[in-house]
């Protein structure tokens, strides 16, 4: 069996990330079913709060181990 670490957390995408342009937070916008999590591929759309800018995140692997 797979060794478990009791941190990690698969319950999907961070709700918010820091904005690489202004350092503010942006905002998860993308809404998963709890029934259809986010697979790799997937897009997850942010939105800055301070610069409006959007950010276009494609889940990847690493956000699943
Ligand atoms: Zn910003």
């Amino acid at each position: 069996m797979p060794m478990q670490d009791p941190t990690s957390s698969r319950d999907g995408p961070p709700p918010t990330i820091v904005c690489v342009d202004c350092g503010g937070t942006a905002h998860l916008l993308t809404r998963f079913r709890d029934d259809e999590p986010p697979e790799p591929g997937d897009r997850l759309i942010y939105r800055c709060e301070d610069c409006n800018d959007r950010w276009d995140l494609i889940v990847d692997e690493e956000d699943f181990r």
